[in-house]
């Protein structure tokens, strides 16, 4: 609590973790382990027990929001518009506590833990960059494991979901061009406006008209934006959203939808469109045999209730590179409770999470870490 609550009052935006990278370091290296710098502003830690087994990778995530904190806690940011609201300060004092333990219990482990500290999840390539870094290369990882703390969960509660967990995040934009004019002599005009309007309504049909309807996927539209005064028609407009899927191959025909759609209803209203589509995560997918072991070590250290099977998001996780790369399994840590103030959607200006979640993560985290680790 004393870590997180440490983090929290400092948060840091994505790849400027410093002072946590500085943190985490210093942390590891009083706690028996020989810490490294990767990719900038991540770090990793290798637990070696020197005896047969596998090698598990535990990784956390370290950065903050640009958001204005609303909570009036004591230990709310104190660094004004950067604020923890995804949980990342609890993910990482974590994870420095799972490394504490397990050098204590280093006689009864096998095998070999690596931790991994990683910078800049929130959509920006943190987990891509510590990856390009050769970690996988260079330790061999058998299997990865993350969690989330997650404010929608009640406290005591745990989602590990065999196969598809959360979604793909895909980014795209519409640059449109018109031919701008007076607002009173539209016929003059080629209006960039009314095809932008068009294009969103237009838009909506790709998931309810293409994907096959037992297949969850998202369309939204997040931003447009074009002309500046009432009466005068503007050159063009702009437009942007994402994608979310399960699967590689819904995401292909999305795509090839959407290209499909921009171009048609351009040309209709006889204005260009450039459309630019961004993958930002891979949809996160975990393995039922590690899923079946971390589902095991949570019956072990017991207080836990399991989410309905199926329980899964359309939100995304960059831990989806990691699970692309090592078969593992992401999970989520309930840590919701009203009566403490955790009712609040991550990503909100009063996000709060039940500390208790914390000891949850870690002893989670230590059984789940032994038993991946013991040879098979
Ligand atoms: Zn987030
Ligand atoms: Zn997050």
């Amino acid at each position: 609590v004393n870590l997180r609550r440490a983090l929290h009052r400092a948060p840091e935006l994505s790849f400027q973790e410093h002072g946590t990278a500085a943190r985490v370091e210093g942390w590891l290296a009083e706690h028996g382990l020989r810490p490294e710098r990767v990719a900038g502003t991540g770090v990793v830690a290798l637990l070696d027990s020197g005896r047969p087994g596998r090698t598990v990778l535990l990784r956390a995530d370290m950065d903050a929001l640009p958001i204005q904190e609303a909570n009036a806690h004591d230990y709310a940011s104190v660094v004004p518009g950067v604020m923890h609201a995804c949980g990342h300060d609890g993910h990482t004092a974590i994870l420095c506590h799972v490394a504490r333990a397990l050098v204590e219990l280093r006689d009864t482990l096998q095998g070999r833990v690596l931790f991994v500290f990683q910078p800049a999840e929130e959509g920006v390539g943190g987990a891509l960059s510590m990856l390009e870094a050769g970690l996988v290369e260079r330790f061999r990882p058998d299997c990865a494991v993350g969690l989330h703390l997650w404010s929608e969960l009640p406290t005591g509660e745990l989602a590990i979901t065999d196969g598809p967990f959360m979604a793909s995040a895909d980014q795209f934009e519409v640059v449109i061009s018109g031919r701008g004019g007076h607002g009173a002599m539209p016929h003059q005009a080629r209006d960039p406006i009314v095809a932008a309007a068009e294009m969103v309504l237009a838009l909506q049909t790709v998931v309810s008209r293409t994907v096959d309807p037992e297949q969850p996927a998202v369309l939204t539209i997040g931003h447009i934006s074009a002309g500046s005064a009432f009466n005068v028609i503007p050159d063009g407009a702009r437009l942007g959203g994402t994608v979310r899927t399960y699967s590689k191959a819904v995401k292909s025909t999305i795509q090839h939808t959407l290209a499909r759609v921009v171009q048609g209803v351009a040309s209709a209203h006889g204005v260009t469109a450039e459309l630019h589509y961004e993958e930002i995560t891979l949809p996160v997918v975990n393995d039922p045999v590690i899923c079946a072991l971390a589902r095991e070590a949570a019956a072990r250290v017991g207080a836990f209730r399991f989410a309905p099977p199926g329980y899964r998001t359309m939100a995304a996780e960059d831990f989806s590179y990691f699970l692309d790369r090592v078969p593992g399994v992401f999970f989520f840590v309930g840590a919701g409770n009203p009566e403490v103030g955790a009712a609040w959607p991550h990503h909100h200006p009063r996000f709060e999470i039940d500390e208790r979640a914390l000891t949850h993560g870690c002893e989670l985290l230590v059984e789940i870490a032994r038993s991946a680790a013991a040879p098979e």
